[in-house]
């Protein structure tokens, strides 16, 4: 059987509304595609809140970001949706820019705004 296509999702705390959001907008893509949801603690804990199964790891200061990031490694997570805060800075930047680069050297796509993740979501339900 086919593992099912996991995201993983994460909002700085200026964009955690925005995710809430964007999720709730993709509910049924989400559903019909049945993707699986991680997502670091806090940003995980507000998607649930609109009834949302989400498997949360830790908090994004920590350990969440690297959480997410070693499943992308292992080959457990299929894409990564970051909304970042380009107007805030974060003490564990370098778990964020971590992420980033795993997602490079494995080649997940990752978006780090919500126009992209948009556009990612979409392509999956071209068949
Ligand atoms: P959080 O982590 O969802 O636990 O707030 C996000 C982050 O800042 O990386």
């Amino acid at each position: 059987m086919k593992k099912p296509y996991e995201i993983a999702v994460i909002a700085h705390d200026g964009k955690k509304a925005d995710m809430v959001q964007f999720i709730n907008k993709n509910k049924e893509i989400l559903i019909r595609e049945k993707i699986r949801i991680i997502a670091t603690g806090t940003t995980g804990g507000k998607v649930e809140s609109i009834g949302i199964k989400v498997k949360k790891m830790l908090s994004g200061p920590q350990g969440g970001d690297a959480q997410i990031a070693a499943r992308v490694a292992e080959g457990k997570t299929d894409m990564v949706l970051f909304f970042k805060d380009p107007n805030s800075s974060h003490p564990h930047e370098p778990d964020i820019n971590m992420l980033i680069r795993i997602c490079d050297v494995h080649n997940v796509p990752l978006a780090t705004n919500e126009a992209t993740a948009q556009l990612l979501l979409n392509a999956l339900t071209i068949d």
